[in-house]
Order: structure tokens, then sequence, then C-alpha cells
């Protein structure tokens, strides 16, 4: 897929990512758990060395659980600390604070022993566009949270989030460009609805989704669509068979291609069609 898209913008939010990651210890890392490499900006880990690192695999509710489980033994396999997550809900904030007091323990014990108790680890969340960010810190910071404001000289126009008084969060997210030289990156980015419409071709989009749907997910098209379909079938085939399933049909019977395109996106990103682990 090809994209018109140049993220000139993006040399600034570096310089500024590079600024801010020096005031915090530990860096939360969200990533969209159906698509946790296309989703990940590999700068992150030049950006975040010498760092604590945890990875929030969100969106978890939309992706297929057993990849979910398989890539979360990927990413600890490498040293990250990771949870899986629906940002959305409380309830999946309740063990992130002691998540965080782990992958943080070394320099929760070097304060110690230098004397200096209760010190905040503080944090900064970081990712692609919608992966989920300020829905996470508003679940994580709640209402109750405290803006703890400037303190000049040493965050000199930061807003903290003062969580607990084991915990400061950053209260601006940083903003990561995704990379999609890699088509298969910018396939992933644009069916999940990371990057605007109007850059890729939504037809090819789609087209390509369902192919990749047909083979690594064949029973939920058929159950959800109630269609019948061969895997080798062409898929402007099964496009037809979905828009007479659905009704997407224009004056006279004609296919309305617009019709089945938005329809298949949609039920795609909001899990009607299943829980998908595209990578
Ligand atoms: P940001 O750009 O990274 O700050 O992303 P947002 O927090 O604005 O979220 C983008 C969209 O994803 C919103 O419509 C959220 O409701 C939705 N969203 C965020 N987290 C989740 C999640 O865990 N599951 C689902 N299904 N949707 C989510």
């Amino acid at each position: 897929m090809n994209f018109q898209w140049y993220p000139g913008h993006m040399t600034k939010a570096k310089r500024q990512m590079q600024e801010d990651i020096k005031l915090i210890d530990l860096v939360i890392e969200l990533v969209d758990a159906r698509i946790p490499l296309s989703s990940r900006n590999p700068d992150i880990d030049e950006l975040g060395k010498n760092k604590y690192r945890l990875i929030l695999m969100n969106k978890a509710d939309l992706a297929d659980k057993e990849r979910t489980r398989e890539w979360s033994a990927f990413f600890k396999e490498k040293g990250f600390f990771v949870v899986s997550l629906d940002a959305r809900s409380k309830s999946g904030m309740k063990n992130i604070t002691d998540i965080v007091m782990e992958a943080c323990k070394e320099k929760i014990e070097r304060d110690r022993k230098r004397g200096i108790k209760n010190r905040p680890v503080r944090a900064m969340v970081v990712g692609i566009p919608n992966v989920g960010k300020s829905t996470f810190i508003n679940s994580y910071a709640g209402k109750a949270c405290a803006k703890t404001g400037n303190k000049p000289g040493v965050t000199k126009g930061k807003q903290w989030i003062r969580l607990n008084k084991s915990v400061e969060l950053l209260d601006t997210p940083g903003i990561l460009w995704p990379k999609f030289e890699d088509p298969e990156v910018g396939f992933c980015l644009a069916v999940t609805g990371a990057i605007k419409e109007d850059v890729y071709d939504r037809e090819t989009a789609v087209e390509l989704l369902l192919e990749r749907l047909m083979h690594i997910y064949p029973e939920d098209l058929r159950v959800k669509y109630a269609i019948d379909f061969s895997e080798a079938e062409p898929v402007r085939e099964v496009m037809s068979k979905i828009a007479v399933a659905r009704g997407c049909l224009k004056a006279g019977g004609v296919l309305d291609i617009d019709k089945v395109i938005q329809l298949v996106l949609r039920d795609f990103r909001t899990g009607r069609l299943g829980r998908f682990t595209l990578d």
C-alpha cells in the first residue's frame, strides 16, 4: 500500500521527547495489542535507553487472546515489563502501580540506601496517535489526582499528575511517529485506524484486510457475515457476498462498494467481527 504522508512535524516531536525523557525514570509505552510490532516506533528504544520500561498492550479487548499471550511473552523475554489492557476500563488499572514499582525497584532501592524515602517514581506515557494514551491517563489517574504544577528550575513548564505517594505522571503523553516505510506496517496502521483515512486508499486496505482474514480467521468471517467462501476465492467475490448479506446495494441491485468498505472497516475496528491480531 502507498501512503501520501510525510512526517515532517515529527522532527519537533522527537526533540520534545528527547527533552521530556530526561525528566523521568520510567517509560510507559502503549502499543496496540492487535498490531504489537507495527504500532511500535523503534526509535523509542534509543530514546528510552537507560530508562525503566513498561509496555502496555492496549485494546487487548479487540485482539486475539492467544496471540496477546505470545506477544506478551516475547516482550518480557526482551526485558520489558508487560501488561495487557483495555484502557477504557478502570478495573484494568488496579495492578498497574504494583508493576510500576516492580519495574523501578532498583531505583527505589537505591534511593532507600541513600536515605531518600517516598520520592515518587516519575513516568511518561508514550505511543503512536490513537493507541489510547489519553484514555489510559484518564483511567489511571482518575479524578482524584492532583496536578502538582510547575516546579521551577526542575521541570520548567511541565505538569505532573500525582497519582499517589509513589507515582507521578507527566500529564501530556509523548506522541511517537508511526513507522510505515514498510507497506505491511502501513497496512496494519491503516486498518486499525491509527492513521487518517485520507492518506491511503481504503478500498485497497479493505481488500488486503479481507484477504488476510479469509486466511487467518475464516470462520469469524463466515459466521459474522453469514456467508460461505473458499480461501482461494477472489476477494472481490467475497466482498459481493458481504454486500448481498448486508444489503450494501444501490438501486437495481448494483454492489455499493463504498458501503461495503465502510461496513468492513467499522466491524473490524469495533471488534464486531471478532478479536484479531494481525502481527
Ligand atoms: P491517543 O491518541 O493515544 O491519546 O488515543 P485516545 O486515548 O484518544 O484513544 C483513541 C481511541 O481508542 C478512542 O476512541 C478510545 O476510546 C479508544 N480506546 C482507547 N483504549 C482502548 C481500549 O483498550 N480498547 C478499545 N476497544 N478502545 C480503546
